[in-house]
């Protein structure tokens, strides 16, 4: 099954996507996580990558399709695959159809998960990582325990200046992506307000697993 998560950053789609893996069998595509990869690794595409997350905008298309476009060619994902955080603007999604309709295939469904801007916020600045599992907390609603909470780090792109930067980004330039996928009929919109089963079984249930 090739499935696309769209929604606002914050919205839980790495959570949920990590949560529905083990239903969908195919590898978890997250560009974010392939950006943040190559910062730390130091390499040119994760240099040029930085200098765009860290102001919370978005990388330029070219680099991000030609991203895509190589890892879905990968042979772990001739079955399917979950992509989450990518298309984010309406080019990469056309580049995206362009590529699957080349090698005969297609995106089966786009879940959104819709979230309002202020619960957002919330969400955003309260984020932490524990650096050494990745486990991601939530300062109030999921706080680390004591032996976690001194090494637990916030993301660059999760202060309030940049997370409003990109909430704006994302009305400006993906949320235009629910009216290209929802007249094909692949749109299904999920409420991704609540605790993460919560989200999870409605997403299940509207994803048919
Ligand atoms: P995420 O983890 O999905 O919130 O992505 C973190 C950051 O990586 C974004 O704020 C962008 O700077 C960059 N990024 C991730 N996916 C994309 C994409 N599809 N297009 C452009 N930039 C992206």
């Amino acid at each position: 099954m090739r499935v696309i998560f769209v929604g606002p950053p914050g919205a839980g789609k790495g959570t949920q996507a990590a949560r529905l893996l083990e239903r969908l069998g195919t590898p978890h595509i997250s560009t974010g996580d392939m950006f943040r990869a190559a910062v730390k690794a130091g390499t040119p595409l994760g240099q040029e990558a930085e200098r765009y997350m860290k102001l919370g905008q978005l990388v330029p298309d070219a680099v991000t399709i030609g991203l895509v476009r190589e890892r879905i060619a990968q042979p772990d994902c001739a079955g399917g695959f979950l992509l989450d955080g990518f298309p984010r603007t309406t080019p990469q999604a056309e580049a995206l159809e362009a590529a699957l309709q080349a090698d005969g295939v297609a995106i089966d469904a786009v879940a959104v998960l819709d979230v309002p801007d202020d619960l957002i916020v919330e969400r955003i600045t309260g984020r932490r990582t524990d650096p050494e599992t990745g486990r991601i907390y939530h300062l109030r609603f999921d706080p680390p325990p004591a032996d976690v909470a001194g090494r637990v780090v916030q993301r660059k792109d999760d202060t309030e200046e940049a997370c409003r930067t990109r909430l704006a980004l994302y009305h400006e330039q993906t949320a235009p992506l629910v009216p290209f996928y929802g007249d094909s009929g692949r749109m299904k919109r999920v409420d991704g307000v609540g605790t993460p089963d919560e989200v999870t079984a409605r997403l299940l249930a509207t994803l048919g697993l």
